[in-house]
């Protein structure tokens, strides 16, 4: 599957070294794949960051088969509060977070030693280590894996919402008139389908990098066990006395920014709003019991829906129609 993101990417910027990254299938490192304990945590250095977008383009190209085909007209929204959210004329769009678009390049122009200096900085789910997304979800179709990965099960999402307005960013963005809904109350329930960053665990199952570390062309990413990444990052931090961002926020998350001026001047200068992510800090947002009281009433309802909506997947499967309901 690597090989298949260096189409795109040649054209970007005649950038020959993304040519060179993505011609050639990298596989993980071997301490990655040795890591089947524990949580994977990518750290992203915004001082090498050129804002080349290549990250963004295979992201795209490489979950396009993931990506929503709605039916349209849309059924009635439930409730009718509820605003219809269709992306799927706007594809394109790369400037900001959308059901086809999990990862952009988010800029801020700060003064650094009496210059201005322009960072861009790839921008996507911040994997948390108890993500709210998760815990609080409805339905039980998101879901944190054993290697750190929070993903959204498109076959079992109603599109709720729920999973958008409990994360501190606001990721996950919804596509109206896909999913499990259309086929069982299209005028009672559900709204579409969330999506967002699934950090390429299909790539990581196979062995392979996830698509935006693989074909950045000046490495600014890298994916390793947690503590090993949150080491890396405190020794650049050290290096140039720099900051940390993705460590503590949330109570802590598998996406470890390093910047070398902090991030609230950073948070300051970026453009922020509907699927432009800020990069405040962020307290526990699990931390309270009351959450949790909630996430323990709604888990056996939790199963009942997934289980319809493994059963909605394999009888799709089944008779050769559709291979999955993304
Ligand atoms: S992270 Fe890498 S691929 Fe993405 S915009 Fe920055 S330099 Fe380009
Ligand atoms: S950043 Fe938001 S969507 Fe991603 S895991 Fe955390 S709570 Fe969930
Ligand atoms: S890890 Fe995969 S899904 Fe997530 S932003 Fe990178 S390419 Fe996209």
């Amino acid at each position: 599957m690597a090989n298949e993101i260096s189409r795109r990417l040649f054209i970007k910027g005649g950038l020959a070294a993304i040519g060179t990254v993505g011609a050639s299938s990298l596989p993980l490192p071997a301490t990655v794949r040795g890591a089947t304990q524990g949580a994977l945590a990518t750290l992203i250095d915004i001082r090498k960051c050129i804002g080349c977008e290549a990250c963004v383009e295979a992201c795209q190209e490489v979950n396009e088969p993931k990506f929503p085909e709605p039916e349209k007209p849309f059924p009635k929204m439930y409730p009718s509060r509820v605003k219809v959210s269709d992306w799927s004329d706007e594809r394109d769009v790369m400037d900001r977070l959308t059901p086809y678009n999990w990862l952009f390049i988010q800029e801020a122009t700060v003064t650094v030693n009496g210059e201005e200096q322009t960072f861009t900085i790839p921008r996507r789910c911040m994997h948390c280590q108890n993500p709210p997304c998760a815990d609080l979800c409805p339905w039980g179709a998101a879901r944190k894996l054993k290697n750190g990965i929070t993903r959204i099960d498109a076959d079992i999402c109603l599109g709720g919402s729920k999973c958008k307005a409990v994360c501190p960013w606001h990721i996950p963005e919804r596509q109206t008139g896909v999913g499990l809904y259309m086929d069982i109350l299209p005028a009672f329930a559900g709204n579409g389908v969330m999506y967002k960053c699934d950090r390429c665990y299909d790539r990581l199952e196979q062995g392979e990098l996830p698509a935006c570390i693989e074909v950045c062309p000046e490495n600014v990413q890298k994916i390793g066990p947690r503590d090993e990444i949150i080491k890396e990052a405190h020794a650049i931090a050290k290096e140039i006395n720099g900051h940390i961002y993705g460590e503590k926020e949330n109570g802590g998350t598998n996406t470890i920014y390093v910047s070398p001026v902090p991030f609230e001047e950073l948070n300051k200068a970026m453009e922020k709003g509907p699927g432009k992510p800020h990069m405040k800090p962020v307290e526990d947002s699990m931390a309270h019991a009351d959450n949790l009281a909630k996430a323990m009433v709604i888990a056996p309802l939790a199963g009942a829906v997934a289980a319809l909506g493994k059963f909605y997947k394999f009888t799709k499967n089944d008779n050769g129609s559709e291979e999955s309901r993304k």
